[in-house]
């Protein structure tokens, strides 16, 4: 990584978690940091490569059940993503990278696994698929308001003491307890694809404030119509 100043976003694993389009959460975060007059610098991180520890937001996508499993070991094996974390950096995390951020996840065969330990839940695996839109509301703490997403994962997801849930389900399945996602500190995992942070514009600006302090609003553009959009779609 170059720009000191800039704010460093860096992609885990786009070759094994990239499920559902999840790229765009790279892309969303970095067009409304640069609305907002915020340098940013993206670092791809393939799974070949170690992961750097001095970037500012780390994200995760969604994966089949193998890549997520190799995914988990390689990550753990490298140990950047937890120093990063302990470092006090942001991660986003979305279904598979959700679930093997936390302590453990169930494998394919539902046989727990360990996973990078920097949030406290633990994911089995449910008795059916959890498919479909998902409508939530996000902790009132945050001040994100009311978030939607597609959902597919046969996980399930219980959140320990040091976590908190990010949502109350409105529609879907999420944790399986009306809860979906958690966060502990700035790290966040979520179910929601979409991706998540374009179809939900305020989420994303959470994650900027978390790294910059208050960002200036913007003018409502396509983002706040598409989630205004799936959002009376999932209500229907
Ligand atoms: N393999 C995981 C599950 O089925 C995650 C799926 C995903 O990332 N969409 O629970």
């Amino acid at each position: 990584m170059t720009n000191t100043s800039a704010l460093r976003i860096v992609w885990i694993y786009p070759d094994l978690l990239s499920t559902y389009g999840d790229q765009g959460n790279v892309l969303i975060l970095k067009r409304r940091a640069e609305l907002r007059g915020i340098p940013t610098e993206i670092v791809h991180v393939h799974s070949s490569d170690s992961v750097p520890e001095q970037g500012d937001i780390y994200l995760l996508g969604g994966g089949e059940d193998r890549p997520q499993i190799l995914a988990a070991e390689r990550l753990r094996a490298d140990g950047g993503l937890a120093r990063a974390a302990a470092r006090g950096a942001c991660v986003f995390a979305v279904c598979a990278g959700y679930q093997i951020i936390g302590e453990t996840y169930g494998d394919d065969e539902a046989n727990p696994l360990p996973g990078v330990g920097i949030l406290d839940i633990r994911s089995g695996r449910g008795q059916t698929r959890a498919v479909g839109e998902i409508v939530a509301d996000v902790d009132p703490a945050l001040g994100v308001g009311r978030i939607t997403g597609f959902e597919n994962h046969q996980g399930r997801t219980a959140i320990g003491p040091s976590a908190r849930p990010l949502s109350t389900t409105v529609r879907g399945i999420g944790n399986d307890d009306r809860t979906e996602g958690a966060y502990q500190g700035q790290v966040l995992g979520t179910y929601l694809h979409g991706p998540a942070l374009p179809r939900n514009p305020q989420l994303a600006d959470l994650l900027l404030r978390w790294r910059v302090g208050q960002v200036a609003p913007l003018a409502p553009s396509w983002g706040e119509r598409l989630h205004d959009e799936r959002l009376a779609a999932a209500m229907r």
